[in-house]
């Protein structure tokens, strides 16, 4: 589709003011509302043409790169088919990425390339979040994706069904042109054909003639089991479809694990605080532990057991990623201060106190014997 002049799509001389462009703006932007037209596509892309160009005229600077060099000064596929980025910074930098192609790599797709105007697709990004549970078991999910097809009424062509493009005249067809630009002779992509070569002056009505609509897509994605929280997964080629022919995008899931109300995870290894009274501690005993498996274990704490004591279950952690090895699950216990005592807990307590001796307390009889040492032995 031919980039219509800025000026000439709102109505308004050159040297028109901004009271003058947001008059016009108005005026047509109530015509061609959506919600007036609806299910009128040539009223939505004349919508679309409307918004880019007083979106484009009313930042003065912007209208200034306009005035100067055109629609090339805002290189993009084309009006309608995608929203207007408007960032200036980022189309002068477009025009770069055109000189060193693919070279800058990440391209985002809604720029024309060269090779007659096929243009790769762009790449998506989905993100997912899991459980810890998910992670350890791994899953099937299933990610539904909008994202843009090749429009079936027009085969992706963009013009509408038993109509053909013209060869553009500014640049015969090559979708590329030369201008010199500073010091610089650059070879850019056409700003009549959007580097197309060919100009479609009868758009397919299904999708303003871009040649792709957007469409849901419904995708199975096997998350292996021990994935870890941050990992990309890259679906090859299940990104946008490519303009006129061009390759698709891929798709980037980006997979993020839930903490765990329980578990803390480090690598393959699980990590689990477990709060025990001073009497199991003492006396020893022992407690039922869940498991990231979804089920449960046993852990016997000997008599003696000091608070920060770890305990390890081998191979009770998460697997590693495509092995069969799996990591360990760590138990920490902390040892619980009683509070909120009774009466007779505070005697039976007090009792205790008077019948302990240094070597009941292993910990603070060393620790007031290094004291002794510190300030000179006794
Ligand atoms: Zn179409
Ligand atoms: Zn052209």
């Amino acid at each position: 589709m031919a980039k219509v002049d800025y000026y000439e799509i709102l109505g308004v001389a050159r040297d028109t003011d901004e009271k003058g462009l947001k008059v016009a703006f108005r005026k047509l932007a109530m015509q061609f509302h959506p919600d007036r037209n609806p299910g009128d596509h040539t009223a939505e892309a004349k919508f679309k043409e409307i918004n880019e160009a007083y979106e484009t005229l009313r930042d003065p600077q912007k209208r200034a790169a306009y005035d100067r060099f055109g629609h090339a000064a805002f290189e993009q596929g084309g009006p309608g088919a995608h929203g207007f980025s408007g960032d200036f910074a980022s189309s002068m930098s477009d025009i770069f990425d055109d000189i060193f192609g693919e070279f800058m790599g990440g391209r985002r797709g809604q720029r024309p390339s060269g090779g007659g105007g096929r243009e790769r697709g762009a790449d998506l990004r989905y993100n997912m979040e899991i459980t810890l549970e998910e992670a350890y078991a791994g899953k099937t999910a299933e990610v539904r994706v909008p994202t843009k097809i090749a429009c079936d009424a027009c085969s992706g062509t963009g013009a509408k069904p038993g109509s053909h493009p013209k060869v553009c005249t500014t640049c015969d067809g090559h979708g590329r042109v030369r201008a010199a630009q500073g010091f610089f002779s650059i070879e850019r992509t056409c700003p009549t054909c959007g580097g197309r070569g060919e100009i479609i002056t009868d758009p397919c009505e299904k999708c303003a003639g871009s040649g792709r609509v957007t469409q849901e897509r419904t995708l199975q994605v096997s998350i292996p089991a021990g994935i870890e929280d941050g990992t990309r997964i890259r679906l090859s080629s299940e990104g946008e479809a490519g303009l006129r022919g061009g390759p698709a995008g891929d798709l980037y899931l980006f997979l993020s694990v839930k903490p765990h109300s329980l578990f803390q995870r480090e690598g393959a290894d699980i990590f689990c605080r477990v709060p025990i009274s001073i009497t199991t501690a003492a006396l020893g005993g022992q407690f039922d532990v869940p498991t990231v498996d979804g089920g449960k274990t046993r852990v016997k704490v000997p008599e003696g057991t000091q608070t920060g004591k770890q305990f390890r279950l081998k191979s009770k952690g998460m697997p590693v990623l495509r092995s069969k090895e799996m990591g360990d699950m760590y138990i920490q216990v902390v040892v619980e201060t009683p509070s909120k005592l009774s009466r007779r807990q505070r005697e039976l307590l007090e009792e205790f106190e008077q019948v302990s001796s240094e070597e009941n307390n292993p910990e603070s009889a060393g620790f007031f014997a290094r004291i002794r040492d510190f300030f000179g032995g006794a």
